[in-house]
């Protein structure tokens, strides 16, 4: 099973995939993780990425589509995948789609998390990560239950705020996703796949609603 989660920084993509992933044995391809792991390496790519994620543009096409290359085609022993931001250009729809058909797969689902640009920014600005496992948190939302360790993997490390999370970033991400990600909604209700959940809710309640949608027995 391939899936996309389509939305606006914020909407809760990362969190929903990294639960899809324990539930049904996929693998999580997020190009944002990707290049923030370049960075951190200070590989060639990172350094290139670097100043354009702070500013909250889009990396070139290219670079992220030969990360996503490299991923699909060594798969390991994933049922499939959670595309979470990624594509985020019709150019890259493209390429996705090119991949998977050269790999003999197909996308499943395509899921629009949708959420409100006024409940964006107080999700960005308090969210933060372990930085050993990425557990995901949310200062308001969802703390970790002891404030000096992680829930998941107990690692008391520290946790990550990420550099990006910010409000005059946020507002070109708004403008990038509007511009150049938006259209990948028409182009996916075009074939038939796109389906729409919104993304208000508590997470247990978001993700129920995208398991009723790709796995109706459940
Ligand atoms: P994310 O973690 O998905 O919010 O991505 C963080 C940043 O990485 C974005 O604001 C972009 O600068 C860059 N990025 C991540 N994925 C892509 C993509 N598919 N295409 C272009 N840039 C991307």
């Amino acid at each position: 099973m391939n899936i996309i989660l389509l939305g606006p920084p914020g909407a809760g993509k990362g969190t929903q995939a990294r639960a899809l992933c324990d539930e049904y044995g996929l693998m999580q391809l997020s190009t944002g993780d990707m290049l923030r792991e370049a960075k951190k390496s200070q590989s060639e790519i990172g350094k290139r990425a670097a100043s354009i994620m702070a500013k909250g543009e889009l990396v070139t096409d290219d670079v992220v589509i030969a990360l996503i290359a490299n991923k699909i085609t060594e798969k390991e022993d994933a049922q499939g995948f959670i595309f979470d931001g990624f594509p985020r250009t019709l150019n890259q729809a493209d390429a996705l789609e090119e991949l998977l058909l050269t790999t003999g797969q197909s996308l499943d689902h395509v899921i629009e998390l949708f959420v409100d640009d006024s409940k964006l920014i107080e999700r960005i600005v308090g969210r933060f990560s372990c930085t050993n496992c990425g557990e995901l948190y949310h200062k308001l939302t969802k703390p970790p239950k002891d404030e000096r360790s992680c829930d998941i993997c107990g690692s008391t490390e520290s946790f990550n705020f990420r550099q990006d999370d910010n409000e005059d970033s946020l507002k070109t991400r708004l403008l990038a996703y509007y511009r150049d990600t938006s259209p990948l909604i028409g182009f996916y209700h075009a074939k038939r796949i796109l389906r729409k959940i919104d993304g208000l809710g508590s997470i247990d309640d978001i993700q129920q609603d995208i398991k009723n949608l790709v796995d109706p027995d459940f």
